[in-house]
C-alpha cells in the first residue's frame, strides 16, 4: 500500500495507514494513493 501526505506530498509505503506524516509530522494529512487495482475495484 502507498500513502501520501496531502500537506507535503511525501509518499509512504506501508501495509497500514500511518497516523502522522514521518516527514512533516502532521496528523490526519495522510491519504491512500489509489492503485490500478483500486480503480478496477471501483468499477
Ligand atoms: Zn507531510
Amino acid at each position: 500500500m502507498a500513502y501520501r501526505c496531502v500537506k507535503c506530498s511525501y509518499e509512504i509505503k506501508k501495509s497500514e495507514i500511518p497516523k502522522r506524516c514521518p516527514y512533516c509530522a502532521s496528523e490526519g494529512t495522510i491519504e491512500k494513493i489509489p492503485t490500478a487495482q483500486d480503480v478496477l475495484d471501483m468499477l
